[in-house]
């Protein structure tokens, strides 16, 4: 069991009706962060080569991250916010708290964040 997801916190990501009034996922597929209870949406109507142009984009240029995404998946300010925020560099650790992770692993073992590795 990762060490952050103690009964208090699992007690928390049983409400998530807090977090779907700061992001608005307009009925599409997403996942509640453990860590952050922001939601997060999947992006699934991207390309590969979207996903790498928008996490190229996050590696110097989050705001210019965010702007594409906005009009490529497309979603609003605060959703696209959220997805670049859980964008993984590229051959680093977790976003949150540098844990290494596998390729593809979508939750960190040790902080519970979601990640997103689009490379
Ligand atoms: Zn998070
Ligand atoms: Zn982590």
């Amino acid at each position: 069991m990762p060490r952050r997801m103690i009964p208090r916190n699992i007690e928390l990501y049983r409400d998530h009706s807090e977090s779907y009034e700061t992001v608005d996922v307009e009925g599409r597929p997403h996942v509640i962060c453990p860590q952050c209870l922001t939601p997060v949406l999947l992006c699934q109507s991207l390309s590969d080569r979207q996903r790498r142009k928008a996490a190229r984009l996050r590696e110097t240029d989050s705001v210019a991250a965010m702007n594409y995404l906005k009009k490529a998946v497309p979603c609003g300010e605060r959703a696209a916010k959220a997805v670049v925020l859980h964008l993984r560099k590229k051959d680093e650790g977790c976003h949150y708290c540098g844990h290494p992770m596998p390729r593809g692993a979508l939750l960190c073992a040790n902080c519970m964040s979601v990640n997103l590795d689009w490379n």
